[in-house]
């Protein structure tokens, strides 16, 4: 039997530079600092730099377009010329300035709100919507269809890509998402149709691009079908189907290599493997078990390309056991690539820039450079046999034992007190109505109650003392004279202005997850392992590696500082357990939920103690929640019962007197609605003002039980809301929901903001809720 050399392949690469030169690039041209000429060079340094590194490291197959200017999907819309009416675009090519209109409004100044998502704001025309892309934390914009949707070629980026690599000697593999995973991905604009439809249009601008990349010589195209791996009505795998007939069948002819990832094909295998394509790639990362499936049910002559290395989190694989894996196909001569489960988008860049981490854990890890030399090694294991790479396997046992057994990781009283079945660890002391009733006693709050959401505006001054602590420029008793002013300043203002539960404003914090990570024990910070957000905004995930626990009070301090210059109550202000986890990197080591559910304990103690010193209203945060939803409807229920379970055990150390809110940013919540009354929060608020209180029917629909604030100011733009829009917002939502129950607050926190903007939309919601009170 043949045995087939085994390649290594990379699906995508981080695109903004080990030291975010795409963001430096990006930001000096649009504040009009740089010309195009200079982002497009810039752009061109890394791409060249991106695949001479992947080569370097061992890459056989090197992807093109898997570079962005802002976002891939973006420019999947730029290619097929689905560029929206509104943007004005009659041309040939789509240019730069059409681009980033669509990226980021007309004017470019889209406005980042507290959780990092980018709106636009202001005249001209507003940015296209952002989603998240599948369960990550990327956000991409999402392409808009109208039903006689007309596509012409709008980019030749694929081909101009695939030949600048090819003239810097550099043979590559063209990255396109494929088609029905952008309609699927698309939104409908007009009255409502099926995405799908627009199928047979779009195809020939596919067809013409595969063309003109097999002219130029390219041999295989990477097809991304994410979409396999989510539910797939028949629809759409019908759409599938055509699809892939049409396209195996261009001239000249090129292969496809069909890419999942993100999950597992499930109930979608046996349509996928129907598909006349060349390759498919599967996530062994995250659907393991669907190795035996495909390798037994695919064509001998199809080319499996296995994701044997996380492309989304920041662990070291265990080679060997990898090697046991594949061997075994090979032997057999298959023909298999050995990838990454996922494009390295997700992973940040070069474990080596982090020369500050304590050795033992920087052992443990391996970011995309160092995930490309692993599927090296393992390659050489496949082709030459394990003895001609024995020096990096046992290194990579070594790194693996050690994660294992390490100390570091293993904390026996944070296992045992997470292995607590007790259900009443989850449960209040008595149910809402009788807790509603003490805590009215205790608070005494007029009707429609105003508060926000935590945050004030980090202002530059706030920024730059951060950062000189952060480099020592000054001492600690500086940096927290000033926290203090701003704190001090921020309560007497809003005692001024009448707000009734005040916050102490979040000035000390960089970030509402990595303040916790830093102050709880099993997670490391990094200086730089950025990832991509979105266009030039990157997050540094905290790394999450082992046991969790509080040593110490986290926020008690400052909620004291703060109760302590008031007679008005002032909310203790948590980030939730979910919420944590979802923003971070997590250790694969044990499911997500036993992770959570420590998070959930180490967050309850602080709960606990902000009770203790006298907090009367606590609010934890659990802005994620919604977004750790699984790809698969058949896994929601799971998920939602330990991220439910997790929240509970946080807030249900504390009395029936203590009054606990939670917020929630986001418009969506009618299949989710169970799940949000069962968290048996007092008070939860949430993002409403740009849904013009629709969103309220789930909750009214449901008879969700307890308060509610539905956010009355759009906190992403810098205008300032009238009374009377605030006042039709909340006569809206006193129409859908029992007006005793209702709390008057903004959508989120106003971290983004600048003070004049905050303190003049403030006055006018309590001015609004003064009106509602007095009935007018
Ligand atoms: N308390 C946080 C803040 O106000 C909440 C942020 C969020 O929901 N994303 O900034
Ligand atoms: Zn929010």
């Amino acid at each position: 039997m043949t045995r087939h050399t085994v390649q290594v392949a990379t699906l995508g690469f981080p695109r903004i530079g080990p030291k975010r030169e795409l963001k430096t690039a990006l930001e000096a041209y649009w504040a009009g600092k740089t010309d195009a000429e200079a982002l497009l060079s810039a752009a061109a340094q890394l791409r060249s730099l991106t695949w001479a590194r992947q080569r370097d490291l061992g890459a056989d197959v090197v992807p093109s377009n898997d570079f962005s200017l802002y976002d891939h999907v973006l420019d999947l819309t730029a290619m097929v010329g689905a560029v929206p009416p509104a943007y004005g675009w009659r041309g040939d090519r789509v240019d730069l300035a059409t681009y980033f209109a669509m990226a980021r409004g007309s004017r470019g100044d889209g406005q980042a709100c507290a959780h990092g998502h980018a709106h636009a704001s202001g005249e001209g025309t507003p940015a296209m919507e952002m989603t998240k892309w599948f369960d990550t934390n990327y956000h991409y914009l999402a392409p808009e269809f109208t039903a006689d949707q007309v596509f012409r070629l709008g980019s030749t980026k694929a081909l101009d890509e695939y030949l600048e690599a090819r003239a810097l000697g550099i043979e590559t593999r063209p990255v396109l998402l494929g088609p029905v995973s952008y309609l699927l991905l698309g939104k409908t604009r007009g009255e409502p149709f099926d995405v799908l439809s627009l199928l047979p249009r779009l195809l020939p601008i596919y067809a013409e691009v595969l063309r003109s990349l097999a002219r130029a010589g390219a041999t295989w195209v990477q097809m991304d079908e994410p979409c396999l791996v989510t539910d797939l009505s028949d629809e759409a795998k019908a759409a599938y189907d055509h699809a892939y007939r049409v396209l195996t069948d261009v001239t000249p002819p090129i292969k496809l290599m069909l890419t999942t990832y993100f999950g597992g094909l499930g109930d979608n295998l046996e349509a996928v493997l129907r598909l006349p394509v060349h390759g498919l790639h599967i996530d062994l990362i995250r659907a393991p078990e669907q190795l035996a499936q495909v390798a037994s049910a695919a064509r001998v002559d199809q080319v499996l390309s296995l994701g044997v290395i996380d492309g989304r989190n920041v662990w070291k694989a265990d080679l060997n056991a990898v090697l046991d894996k594949v061997e075994p196909l090979v032997a057999a001569g298959r023909r298999v690539v050995i990838a990454p489960s996922s494009s390295l988008l997700h992973a940040p860049i070069d474990l080596e820039r982090e020369t500050g981490l304590d050795p033992e854990i920087k052992d443990w890890l391996a970011f995309a450079v160092q995930k490309v030399a692993e599927l090296a090694t393992l390659a050489r294991a496949l082709n030459e046999g394990r003895g001609a790479v024995k020096a990096a396997l046992d290194a990579s046992t070594a790194s693996v034992a050690s994660r294992r057994t390490s100390p570091r990781i293993n904390d026996p009283k944070v296992q045992a007190r997470a292995a607590d079945a007790d259900p009443a660890l989850a449960l209040r002391n008595s149910c809402f109505e009788i807790r509603r009733q003490v805590q009215r006693g205790r608070l005494n709050l007029p009707a429609y109650p105003t508060t926000t959401i935590g945050s004030f505006p980090q202002t530059a001054g706030i920024r730059k003392a951060r950062a000189d602590h952060g480099r020592g420029v000054i001492d600690d008793a500086a940096y927290a004279r000033l926290l203090r002013d701003e704190t001090a300043r921020a309560i007497k203002w809003q005692e001024a202005l009448g707000l009734d539960v005040l916050v102490h404003g979040e000035f000390e914090r960089n970030d509402m997850v990595q303040y916790f990570g830093e102050h709880l024990s099993g997670f490391v910070f990094t200086k730089a392992a950025w990832v991509q957000s979105y266009g030039s905004r990157c997050v540094r995930p905290p790394i999450l590696y082992g046991d969790v626990a509080r040593p110490r009070p986290m926020t008690v301090e400052w909620w004291r500082y703060a109760q302590g210059l008031t007679d008005r109550p002032v909310k203790g202000m948590l980030t939730g357990p979910v919420t944590i986890l979802n923003w971070s990197f997590v250790r694969d080591d044990q499911p997500r939920s036993t992770t959570c559910r420590q998070i959930a304990f180490a967050i309850r103690d602080e709960v606990v103690d902000l009770e203790t010193a006298g907090a009367a209203v606590i609010q934890i945060d659990e802005a994620a929640l919604r977004e750790g939803l699984p790809l698969r409807r058949a896994d929601w229920d799971d998920y939602l019962e330990w991220a439910v379970e997790s929240f509970r055990i946080t807030a249900s150390g504390v009395r029936d007197e203590t009054q606990i809110h939670t917020h929630m940013c986001y418009s969506e919540f009618n299949d989710i609605i169970q799940a949000i009354g069962a968290m048996d929060a007092d008070v939860i608020s949430i993002e409403t003002s740009r849904s013009r209180m629709e969103l309220l029917d789930a909750f009214s629909d449901y008879r969700y039980p307890a308060e509610i604030g539905p956010g009355v100011y759009d906190i992403h733009s810098p205008r300032v809301p009238t009374v009377e829009a605030m006042t039709a917002l909340l006569k809206a939502a006193a129409r859908k929901l029992p007006q005793d129950r209702l709390w008057v607050n903004p959508d989120c926190g106003l971290k983004t903001r600048a003070w004049p903007e905050t303190e003049a939309a403030l006055a006018n919601m309590v001015t609004a809720a003064r009106l509602m009170r007095a009935g007018e």
